[in-house]
């Protein structure tokens, strides 16, 4: 059996139950499951990882580092795939996220979000990104502080470069499901307060990863970013 055989094999087997898994914390909040997107997460994976995906339907996949996404979106022109940056993009890596990404979720300062503008200004269109808030307040997380976030999402919304189609966060590493709920609550609650803000085109809620996503759907998330529960645990 070749690699990519053996991912496929056990993706066909994993998917349907995370289907189901997101569609009952879908029906329990009532929400419909079609307004919850997979973001298949093939980060520290093979490239057999990534045919598995496609082979099993799933068309947006997450990378968190842009050297990477580099080195594997080359082999799936034209494949459909919408690739998606989550994680933290460095000054130097803003190129290369805007012109692979179809969405960056981890705009996480003004200087970011500058630079990824004038480079969509430079190429006469829009960037679409999230805005990632950090809600818990670890210094370990990323994004906005809860405090300055709604201030933040204006001024990252009023940037002539960018699509800013909504917010991403992280919830803190606990299986304790009050401070999960109450993350990814806090973080829904932004996006509500922020409704109003010029500029401020979309309501995606980039939240939830393989341990906590139903909890993250139950609180509005309208994407998922799963990995190991899809492909099971990263190699190496
Ligand atoms: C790795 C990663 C994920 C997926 O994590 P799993 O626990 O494997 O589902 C989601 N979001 C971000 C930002 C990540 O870096």
């Amino acid at each position: 059996m070749t690699d990519r055989e053996a991912y496929q094999r056990a993706l066909r087997e994993r998917s349907p139950r995370v289907r189901e898994r997101i569609a009952a914390a879908a029906v329990r909040s009532g929400r419909d499951a079609a307004a919850v997107r997979i973001v298949a997460v093939t980060k520290g994976h093979p490239l057999a990882v990534v045919e598995a995906a496609l082979a099993e339907g799933l068309r947006d996949l997450g990378e968190n580092r842009v050297e990477e996404l580099a080195e594997k979106s080359p082999h799936f022109e034209g494949r459909g795939v919408r690739w998606h940056v989550i994680g933290h993009v460095q000054g130097r890596k803003a190129r290369g996220a805007a012109h692979l990404a179809a969405l960056i979720h981890s705009v996480d300062s003004l200087r970011l979000a500058g630079k990824l503008s004038r480079l969509g200004e430079a190429e006469g269109r829009r960037v679409p990104v999230l805005v990632q808030v950090n809600v818990s307040g670890e210094a370990t997380k990323g994004g906005f502080p809860e405090a300055d976030a709604l201030g933040a999402i204006a001024r990252v919304a009023e940037l002539g470069g960018l699509r800013v189609l909504g917010l991403m966060t992280m919830a803190p590493f606990t299986s304790d499901v009050r401070t999960l709920r109450d993350t990814f609550r806090r973080t829904r609650r932004l996006l509500e307060a922020a409704a109003g803000i010029d500029g401020l085109e979309g309501r995606e809620l980039s939240m939830g990863m393989s341990n906590d996503f139903e909890i993250a759907i139950e609180e509005g998330s309208t994407m998922v970013r799963l990995g190991t529960t899809l492909f099971g645990e990263r190699p190496g």
